[in-house]
C-alpha cells in the first residue's frame, strides 16, 4: 500500500534491498578482515545502516554522528557537528554512512571531523545521491542511487519528522508541504 502523501515510488523495497545488497559486496571487498566501524549520520542514516550492517559480513561496531546546521546569522550555512556517545575511531578504518547526499556540506563536516579524531581510513557510502544539487566536492565511494531533485521520504528519510518507516523510496507529493 503506498502511503496518500506519496506522489510516486522511486525504488521499492525490493529494488533497495538488491541495491543494499551489492553495496555491501563492494564494501566488504575494500575493508581489512578485521572489521569496520560504521558511522551513521542522524537521524535519517539509521535504516540504510542497519540493512547495511546485517549484509556486510564483516565485524562491524557502530557509532553515530549528528549534522546541525549553525543559524545564528553570522556563519550562514555552516554545520555544527557532534559524536553521538562515544565514539572511538581513531585508528580505526571507518565507513561513513549517510542516506543522502544533497549540497554535500553536511558530509564534509562530518568527514572532517572524523578526520580529525585520527580515523586510520575513511570511506564514505551513501544511499542516494542528488548530483544535481552539489555544492561542495565531497569523496564519496559507494552510491546506491542517483535521484531526481525533487523532495524524497520514506527508507529513514523524513518530512517534518514522519514516513521514515516507510519502507521504499517515494516523492513526497507538494501538496503535503505547501499547503494546498
Ligand atoms: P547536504 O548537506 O548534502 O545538503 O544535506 C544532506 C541532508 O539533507 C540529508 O542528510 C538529509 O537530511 C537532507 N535532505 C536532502 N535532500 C532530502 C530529501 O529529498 N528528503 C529528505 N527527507 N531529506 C533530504
Ligand atoms: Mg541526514
Amino acid at each position: 500500500m503506498v502511503n496518500a502523501d506519496v506522489e510516486r515510488i522511486l525504488f521499492t523495497e525490493e529494488q533497495i534491498r538488491e541495491r543494499v545488497r551489492e553495496l555491501a559486496r563492494e564494501i566488504r571487498a575494500v575493508f581489512d578482515p578485521d572489521g569496520v566501524y560504521a558511522v551513521g549520520v542522524l537521524t535519517g542514516a539509521f535504516v540504510f545502516l542497519s540493512d547495511l550492517i546485517r549484509q556486510l559480513d564483516l565485524p562491524v561496531e557502530v557509532g553515530f554522528v549528528t549534522a546541525t546546521s549553525y543559524r545564528d546569522g553570522t556563519r550562514p550555512g555552516a554545520l555544527l557537528t557532534s559524536a553521538v556517545g562515544e565514539l572511538r575511531v581513531a585508528g580505526r578504518d571507518v565507513l561513513l554512512v549517510e542516506d543522502i547526499l544533497d549540497t554535500g556540506r553536511s558530509l564534509e563536516a562530518v568527514q572532517a571531523r572524523l578526520r580529525e579524531a585520527g580515523a586510520r581510513s575513511l570511506r564514505t557510502a551513501v544511499l542516494l545521491d542528488k548530483a544535481e544539487r552539489r555544492e561542495v566536492d565531497v569523496p564519496v565511494d559507494f552510491r546506491g542511487f542517483e535521484v531526481p531533485n525533487e523532495f524524497l521520504v520514506g527508507y529513514g528519510l523524513d518530512y517534518a519528522g514522519r514516513y521514515r518507516g516507510l519502507p521504499y523510496v517515494g516523492v513526497l507529493r507538494r501538496s503535503v508541504y505547501e499547503g494546498v
